[in-house]
């Protein structure tokens, strides 16, 4: 049995030695994430082109996922690299202050500060470790008082309880590391802090404008980790490609026990709306020190593929830990066992979806007869990957295979639940064409004689958006 969740590792300073990164993709690593809050460009560039080049050792297809810093919203510097703050004692952020902060007082890098806030609001600072409630703001001074202490070292983050910092969520650094991602033709670019639709709106309009000589369009990636963006989680999907459900900072904004519940909710509308999903954040996080997960951590990894999420995320575990290759096989493990336990129920998401598209139609109908007659398998063949998109919207245990001409296709479809990318040569004859995506599949031990399969496409060949046919064949 083929694992159908797919795995994002974030690369780091344990993982980007080509041996392990290998040993990463060996051990079940569908995406590579290149965080943007680290590092300059030129080692992304040199990550990315380590990735494509064990990727192409390996033979198997890796895309590469962008993830951009967006704002900072931190405090200054200290004297002393920290303080300790105590429960009850005042605290002043002021954005005025260019000398290094003590422990009355510290500058901020996020200069806006005074104007997002009022008496009463809650600020939480490094990951909500601890928690200030504004007393007064005097011009360019915040004064707090201290709810939860604890140390506060240089450059925390700051996250306001319900959201409301106006920071935009593409800063002059995002816009650059956009086009260097679009040089090196990244399949995902994930925006950080993104309020409405208009933020990854206007992402998508850079995006496509780096990659207008090379025609390369990134899917984007919504990182939903503001309050703000629940409410007006709906249309950010409609202007996006997929979300990631980044627990880290959404936490922090809504407080963590709300948490499970909107994954659930960001899960299921994601699918419902034909967009792909990441969990992520502290899925394995015991594993950056010790080589086996706790049980939350296993139940965690287990529920977030119960949810129906795409894909599962490595932040630290892989980037910073002491035993990414372990935390990737475990990880695998865990969702290979969820996915044995799951229920298919194709027909109440069936009878509640509409589509009046002629691909989705077929894309649809060829799910529908592989789930009912027990196919072995489905092929999409597929120029854009949405037919195998569409398909793998909804839960069945026979496995899609994409096939397509277009290898940034092929690279995209990693990301799709239950998706198996493949690379074809282009062919124009339909009979050719059919005749030899079954054969890579028999190459493969996938099909074998007397198995059936269902299998879609466009006539006449290679036009996205073509799909307009459906067989069910027999292996002879
Ligand atoms: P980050 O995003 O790791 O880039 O902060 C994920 C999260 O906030 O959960
Ligand atoms: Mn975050």
């Amino acid at each position: 049995m083929t694992r159908a969740t797919k795995i994002v590792a974030t690369l780091g300073p344990a993982s980007s030695d080509p041996e392990v990164l290998e040993r990463l993709l060996r051990a079940g690593v569908d995406v590579v994430r290149l965080n943007f809050s680290h590092g300059k460009a030129q080692d992304h560039i040199d990550r990315a082109n380590m990735v494509r080049a064990i990727a192409a050792r390996v033979g198997k297809p890796v895309a590469l996922m962008a993830d951009l810093q967006g704002p900072k919203i931190r405090v200054g510097k200290f004297a002393e690299g920290k303080v300790m703050l105590e429960p009850g004692a005042a605290f002043v952020l002021d954005a005025q202050r260019s000398e290094p902060g003590d422990v009355h007082c510290v500058g901020l890098d996020y200069k806006e500060l005074p104007r997002d806030v009022r008496p009463g609001d809650t600020l939480l600072l490094n990951d909500g470790l601890i928690k200030l409630t504004v007393e007064a703001v005097r011009g360019e001074e915040v004064h707090t008082r201290v709810v939860l202490g604890g140390e506060l070292s240089n450059n925390k983050g700051i996250n306001k309880a319900g959201g409301g910092l106006t920071a935009p969520a593409l800063t002059a650094k995002d816009m650059e590391d956009i086009k260097t991602a679009v040089a090196f033709q990244c399949e995902y670019l994930a925006v950080s802090f993104p309020k409405n639709a208009t933020d990854m709106e206007m992402a998508r309009q850079l995006a496509n404008v780096a990659g207008e000589a090379t025609r390369h369009k990134p899917a984007m990636i919504a990182k939903i980790e503001r309050s703000e963006a629940i409410p007006l989680l709906e249309s950010i999907l409609r202007a996006s490609d997929g979300i990631m459900v980044a627990r880290g900072d959404l936490a922090v904004e809504v407080g963590n026990a709300a948490v499970p519940a909107l994954q659930k909710r960001m899960i299921r509308m994601a699918r419902e709306m034909d967009k792909v999903v990441i969990t992520a954040t502290q899925m394995m996080e015991s594993m950056i020190l010790a080589p086996v997960p706790t049980r939350a951590e296993v139940s965690d990894v287990a529920n977030a593929v119960l949810d129906g999420t795409d894909a599962v995320m490595l932040s630290a575990e892989t980037a910073a830990g002491k035993y990414p290759i372990e935390t990737v096989e475990q990880m695998a493990q865990i969702a290979l066992e969820a996915e044995r336990a799951e229920d298919v129920s194709i027909e109440t998401d069936f009878t509640n979806k509409k589509f009046g598209r002629i691909d989705q139609s077929i894309a649809m109908g060829a799910l529908f007869t592989a789930h009912h007659l027990g196919c072995k398998a489905i092929i999409a063949l597929t120029e854009s990957g949405s037919t195998a998109l569409w398909m793998s919207r909804h839960n069945i245990k026979v496995p899609i295979y994409g096939l397509t001409t277009q290898q940034n296709s092929e690279r995209r479809m990693t990301l799709y639940r239950n998706v198996r990318p493949l690379l074809m040569p282009k062919l124009t004859d339909r009979d050719a064409a059919l005749a030899m995506a079954e054969s890579l599949l028999v190459e493969r031990g996938v099909l074998r004689p007397g198995d059936t399969y269902a299998i879609t496409c466009g006539e006449p060949m290679g036009y996205p958006g073509g799909t307009n046919m459906l067989k069910v064949c027999q292996v002879r």
